[in-house]
């Protein structure tokens, strides 16, 4: 069926969407052990999209078991490197073909707008399509010896991966995870978030299809306390590869210490800065790139540059520039294709985020743009792009994740002082500086204390590196390089082999 173009057709395709609600265990959708559900709510409506199964020890234990047998017996890697590059690029394919219904199912669990949802299809897509053609161009590496003796390391596969995911780009969370650890040759059983299961549990589907072997991948819906904890606990489990708070990741860190001493990757939280220094960049040129880069996914991205530190003299500049572009970031129907903002995806992040900005004002910040609730007559949880200057430092609002839409405005004079407020932070995930000073670009990009840093001298245009980056987060964002090849080495483990002759 084509794509629809309009909102009334969007709604309609809605309306008829087929999701399977059943978790993916060795091959096939099961019925889950116990009878325990919960609902995932479309967070612009409050209508229940549908009701999953709380999968159980028992389930886990299942899906742990299959994932255990098809690694032992060689299902996945014994094949050989062609044959599986084709199968990851299979499962592309047959994303890229299931976009409309990937991104309904996102767009209805967690309030994305609907264009947002079907580009982030295509992006998931490409992650298998990545690791696919890198699967058969990784090499291992001979050591320097004499000639008595050959020394090998060979990359090998850790085992049995457990990936637990957050909701809010659910398709692009699960395939980060799935891609390259399937590349290294890994079995995976995956547990999405409680917010947003549907298009993990049809990816599952996708791959059976693309012709991967059973128990190679495995997709169970469920409660972080519940399938989530007995996965990061569970003894058949070699290394849980996480994304979400930094607090579910500290528990994940202790759970792998008191349970077999897993291997750990850990993707947290953040509280990202923009440095924009008063040295000739064109603040009108950028002003978008700055609010893009704050309110992109309802500012519910671990990356959000929700600090923009600016330097005196701008701030008024970038205040009237903001007005302006804000006028078309207002929420509206996710299912609309000409809305770029969309719902809180539940709403303890929306009392969350609304707390934050009143506790905000008690601190002494001033509401510049949005600070609201909007459409609540709809049923639905929007919160107007907000906008907070006056922030003192040490207050909540720049010490925690907001992780909603909400941009904090803090002046500076000079380097020293731009580099202390950037720093001024537990997290250390990402950060852009704007300047036109190539030197002082070096400086800033080394000293600031984040793992993805951008400097840029105007607005983006063209394509960058993009996925090809590879990066490790720092301080409480966590540790472990995903995206590129670096990326899919973390799913391996690296042997060494001496010939003695
Ligand atoms: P969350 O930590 O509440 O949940 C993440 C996942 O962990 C979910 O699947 C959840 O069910 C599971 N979980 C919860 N408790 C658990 C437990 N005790 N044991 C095992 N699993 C458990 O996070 P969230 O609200 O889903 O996502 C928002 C957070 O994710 C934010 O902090 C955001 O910054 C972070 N995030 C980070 C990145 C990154 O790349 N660094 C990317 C996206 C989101």
């Amino acid at each position: 069926m084509n794509q629809p173009t309009t909102a009334a057709q969007w709604h309609a395709r809605a309306a008829g969407l087929v999701h399977e609600p059943r978790p993916f265990i060795n091959g096939a959708y099961r019925r889950a052990d116990a009878g325990d559900t919960f609902d995932s709510v479309n967070p612009a409506t409050g209508e229940v999209v549908a009701r999953l199964p709380s999968c159980s020890q028992r389930d886990v234990d299942q899906a742990v078991l299959a994932a255990r047998h098809a690694f032992d017996h060689r299902a996945w890697v014994g094949q050989g490197p062609l044959a599986r590059k084709a199968v990851l690029i299979g499962i592309a394919e047959r994303m890229e073909a299931a976009a409309v219904d990937l991104a309904l199912m996102d767009c209805l669990e967690v309030g994305k707008p609907i264009t947002s949802a079907l580009q982030e299809v295509t992006v998931a897509a490409s992650f298998f399509r990545y690791y696919g053609e890198a699967l058969d161009k990784i090499y291992g590496a001979v050591a320097p010896s004499d000639h008595t003796a050959l020394g090998i390391s060979v990359m090998e596969p850790v085992g049995v991966v457990a990936a637990i995911v957050p909701w809010n780009f659910p398709i692009i969370n699960a395939s980060l995870k799935i891609a390259p650890a399937l590349a290294a040759g890994n079995s995976v059983v995956l547990k999405p978030s409680e917010i947003a299961s549907l298009s993990a549990l049809a990816l599952a589907g996708i791959a059976a299809e693309a012709g991967l072997p059973a128990g190679v991948l495995n997709v169970l819906s469920g409660l972080g306390h519940g399938a989530g904890r007995d996965l990061s606990r569970h003894a058949d489990v070699d290394m849980v590869t996480f994304t979400g708070s930094t607090a579910t990741g500290a528990k994940i860190m202790e759970n792998s210490a008191a349970h077999g001493f897993k291997r750990v990757l850990l993707e947290c939280g953040g509280k990202s800065p923009q440095v924009v220094f008063n040295d000739g960049v064109d603040l009108d040129a950028i002003a978008e790139s700055l609010i893009q880069d704050a309110f992109w996914n309802q500012g519910q991205v671990c990356v959000a540059r929700c600090r923009l530190l600016i330097e005196k003299g701008l701030e008024d500049q970038f205040f009237a520039a903001a007005a302006d572009i804000l006028q078309h970031w207002q929420p509206a129907d996710p299912l609309d294709p000409a809305t770029r903002f969309g719902a809180i995806a539940g709403r303890p992040f929306f009392d969350n985020i609304l707390r934050h900005i009143e506790t905000a004002k008690q601190d002494g910040a001033r509401v510049m743009a949005g600070g609201h609730a909007a459409h609540q007559k709809t049923g639905g949880l929007f919160i107007t792009p907000t906008v907070l200057t006056g922030v003192q430092p040490g207050t909540a609002i720049l010490q925690q994740e907001v992780f909603g839409p909400v941009l904090t405005v803090q002046t500076f004079e000079g380097e020293d002082e731009a580099l202390r407020h950037a720093n001024d932070t537990q997290y250390g995930l990402a950060a852009t500086i704007w300047t036109q000073s190539l030197a002082r670009g070096v400086r800033m990009g080394r000293g600031v204390r984040a793992g993805k840093v951008r400097v840029q001298a105007s607005a983006p245009h063209g394509e960058g590196s993009g996925f090809a980056l590879a990066s490790e987060p720092m301080g409480q964002s966590g540790f472990g390089v995903e995206f590129g090849m670096a990326g899919l080495k973390s799913y391996t483990t690296l042997k060494a082999i001496e010939f003695l002759v």
